[in-house]
């Protein structure tokens, strides 16, 4: 059995080819693997289930025919956190919620996107709080597609301002406690998110408890990178074109 989880495409229609990147690793993968898990942030951005521009057709058409033979599992990230029913009927994949427990190779695997751990930052944890809530959403959703996409395209360019100027900010980080406290929620399983774009591997550690976290890499330029679990565990392997 072979599991493989990838983050933080941020596809989008002016990424082609990281978007090419997607599409053909799809095609390598359908059928030769028992899973492929999206951990969120899949879309730089998705304004509701009802976009219909021909970029996001091409992507969930393809998604769609890759989930005819290989389960294909999507978490909602913290630009593509409006993926609702009808997102999960046009890409053919089973919307997970997060965190997600699931269990492979008999040991418990804990899945996140990330965002929810980064509690220093806490102007983002209260636009994620307000953003979550089905008030929120029914009142953005019900705004024309056409603002849709204007207030997308605001806040993508306020986050490259921010990411110019301040680049990896710890507050962009996960905090040991927040981690701490959802591990301790659920046993002490093996972590694995995004979101950071900080790709590595780390042990936490609270009285005899241990844990390790995996942090998955983002794709960028023309290529990516994901995780790969099979008998001998998990492994970190790139991608490119
Ligand atoms: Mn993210």
């Amino acid at each position: 059995m072979t599991l493989h989880f990838i983050s933080d495409l941020h596809l989008a229609d002016d990424t082609p080819a990281l978007n090419r990147l997607f599409l053909d690793t799809l095609a390598a993968w359908q059928g030769r693997i028992d899973g492929l898990y999206i951990l969120g942030d899949l879309f730089e951005y998705w304004v509701g289930d009802d976009d219909d521009s021909p970029f996001l057709d091409e992507m969930l058409s393809a998604m769609r025919r890759f989930a005819e033979t290989t389960p294909l599992y999507v978490m909602r990230g913290n630009r593509d956190f409006l993926f609702g029913a009808g997102f999960a009927q046009r890409s053919g994949a089973t919307l997970l919620e997060e965190p997600c427990l699931i269990e492979a190779f008999g040991q418990p695997w804990l899945l996140c996107h990330g965002d929810a751990l980064c509690t220093d930052d806490t102007a983002y944890q209260q636009f994620r709080a307000v953003s979550r809530s089905p008030a929120w959403q029914a009142a953005m959703l019900a705004r024309p597609l056409a603002e849709r996409h204007a207030i997308a395209a605001q806040a993508r360019q306020q986050s490259e301002m921010a990411k110019q100027q301040n680049g990896l900010t710890p507050i962009s980080d996960v905090t040991e406690q927040a981690v701490a406290a959802l591990l301790d929620a659920h046993g002490w399983p093996t972590l694995i998110h995004g979101h950071t774009h900080r790709p590595a591997t780390h042990w936490h550690r609270h009285g005899e408890h241990a844990a390790q976290r995996w942090v998955i890499q983002d794709w960028h330029g023309s290529a990516g990178g994901y995780l790969r679990l099979d008998e001998n565990g998990l492994r970190a392997l790139p991608l490119s074109a």
